[in-house]
């Protein structure tokens, strides 16, 4: 343990954020860690609890509490408070495989069931994990792993996300040789193409790719397995495939005047823009352009955030976000007590720049669009909407009724939605003979076997739109279910709950 005392010595100290007013002109990272004296004081304020449920990872109330890939957190916050930075890495690559994404943007379920949340704010793991992981690329103490032996099996992993990548590093560790294949131009998954470049910057998936090239896993970009190169084809080459392919496939919004010019799935607008900007600036001019333009989003979530923050930077006019939901409250209920993820109200960067510039936050609440207008072009003019309550049935069951006389219409020239994903593809598992439910590959977690012999499936694909931890913790677990079907058993780790 760090500091005996140093829970009630010290405060939480949250991560520097780039001022919400000046970082809406550029497109860098908005975040940046926390100086090291203040990294050690976090790692004191640890109190490393017999029990630490911050490492516990499972679903409680429906998500997710603790850290799913079971990071030692206590144990590198005490060799933080230490200094000792490089042991400290040693004991965070035990778990996870890329702590530079999840220390940028994972909602750190981790510091809502830390001990110490309990009565007082969180210790600040995950921007000890950041600067641990940063500190190791800066001083070069990351260097690539190149296996000394090579079993001469081949594995084909269909999807660079996280998932993807995670599998490919533990496979291309254990000796086999890996083929990932990516329909995009660029590796990365969602980490590349979907969260914007202000809240996970591009040179930092870039160099992690790089160096897992360098360690032997062979990237195949412009690739859209069942299209460029069949399911058979890949069956015949490899001993095992792994089906990393996301839940990308949008949930769409059927309301009259869908239609219109100028709608847009969250996902297209947010991919060509990071697209245009890695490519050319945005000198290409390929990308949607909602500058002094009325925005509004269609969705509550994070994905509808991210289009907020994107809006804003391009300097649109107005930029509101519609949510089903209430707002949250401001603290726990009493059916949302520790350890569960706090399910409280927050400020995200989104809202806080929007609120800086416009001075009011961009959320609307309980809001249903009931119909969308166009002008005599065909282009998008006003949506017309009207609030909702949230009600309990007799079984506890909640439903929503419109409220009478709340009808409202809203100026829009941009519409993006953001509704949520149905799911994963289904052309594609139909070409391998995989069977799927609810649009999800049908694959028990912990096995991650398909019914087809030698195709397992693993993150978004087979769990549904999730988190990149999750993502982290299937890729790992299944490479090792990959390793024992290969070679009859396997020394890659396993955090599975027996
Ligand atoms: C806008 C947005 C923001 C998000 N922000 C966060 C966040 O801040 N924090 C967080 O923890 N999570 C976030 N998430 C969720 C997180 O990104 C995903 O849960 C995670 O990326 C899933 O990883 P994955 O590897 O399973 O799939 P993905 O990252 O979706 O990758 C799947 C890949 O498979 C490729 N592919 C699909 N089909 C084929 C094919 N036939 N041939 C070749 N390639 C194919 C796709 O092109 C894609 O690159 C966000 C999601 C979105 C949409
Ligand atoms: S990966 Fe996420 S949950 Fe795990 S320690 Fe890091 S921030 Fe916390």
């Amino acid at each position: 343990m760090g500091k005996a005392t140093g829970f009630m010595e010290f405060t939480r100290e949250k991560g520097k954020e780039r001022s919400p007013l000046t970082r809406t002109n550029d497109w860098n990272e908005y975040s940046a860690p926390l100086a090291d004296d203040a990294l050690r004081r976090q790692g004191a304020r640890c109190m490393d609890c017999g029990t630490p449920f911050c490492h516990m990872g499972m679903e409680l109330q429906g998500t997710t509490t603790g850290c799913p890939i079971h990071n030692l957190i206590p144990e590198w916050n005490d060799l933080v408070y230490r200094g000792q930075w490089k042991e400290a890495l040693e004991r965070l690559l035990k778990t996870n495989n890329f702590p530079e994404f999840t220390g940028r943007v994972c909602p750190a379920p981790c510091e809502g069931s830390c001990t110490l949340a309990i009565s007082d704010p969180a210790v600040s793991i995950k921007n000890i994990e950041r600067t641990i992981i940063d500190k190791g690329f800066e001083n070069g103490w990351i260097k690539p792993r190149i296996p000394a032996k090579r079993t001469g099996k081949k594995i084909a992993i269909i999807g660079s996300g996280p998932a993807g990548l995670a599998s490919a590093d533990q496979l291309n560790q254990a000796g086999h040789s890996v083929t990932v294949y990516e329909r995009s131009d660029r590796p990365g998954g969602l980490l590349m193409y979907g969260i914007p470049n202000m809240k996970l910057g591009k040179d930092v998936v870039e160099r992690r790719i790089k160096l897992l090239t360098q360690e032997g896993i062979d990237f195949v970009t412009n690739t859209d397995v069942g299209k460029d190169i069949t399911a058979d084809e890949l069956k015949n080459k490899y001993d095992a495939v792994i089906l990393c392919t996301g839940a990308q496939k949008q949930r769409d919004l059927a309301i009259e005047g869908r239609e219109a010019n100028g709608i847009h799935f969250a996902m297209d607008y947010l991919t060509i823009s990071t697209k245009s900007f890695l490519d050319s600036n945005f000198q290409d001019g390929n990308y949607i352009d909602t500058k002094d333009k009325d925005v509004i989003v269609i969705g509550g979530g994070d994905t509808g955030a991210d289009c907020v923050a994107t809006a804003l930077r391009q300097k649109c006019r107005s930029v509101v976000q519609f949510g089903k939901h209430p707002q949250l409250p401001a603290a726990r209920t009493s059916d949302n007590m520790w350890p569960a993820y706090p399910n409280i109200f927050t400020l995200d960067y989104a809202y806080e720049e929007a609120q800086m510039q416009f001075g009011k936050d961009p959320r609307q609440y309980s809001i249903q669009t009931k119909k969308i207008v166009k002008d005599k072009s065909g282009n998008v003019k006003e949506l017309h909407t009207i609030q909702m309550k949230k009600l309990k049935d007799g079984n506890g069951r909640y439903y929503f009724e419109e409220v009478p006389g709340t009808e409202k219409v809203w100026p829009a020239q941009y519409v993006f939605i953001a509704i949520g994903f149905e799911g994963t593809e289904q052309p594609l598992l139909k070409q391998f003979g995989v069977h799927s439910a609810n649009n999800k590959v049908k694959a028990a977690y912990g096995k991650f076997t398909t019914n087809v012999d030698g195709v397992f499936a693993a993150g978004d694909a087979r769990r549904g739109q999730s988190l990149i931890v999750w993502a982290i913790n299937e890729g790992r677990e299944v490479a090792r279910e990959v390793d024992a079907f290969l070679m009859g058993s396997s020394v890659l780790p396993s955090s599975v709950h027996q």
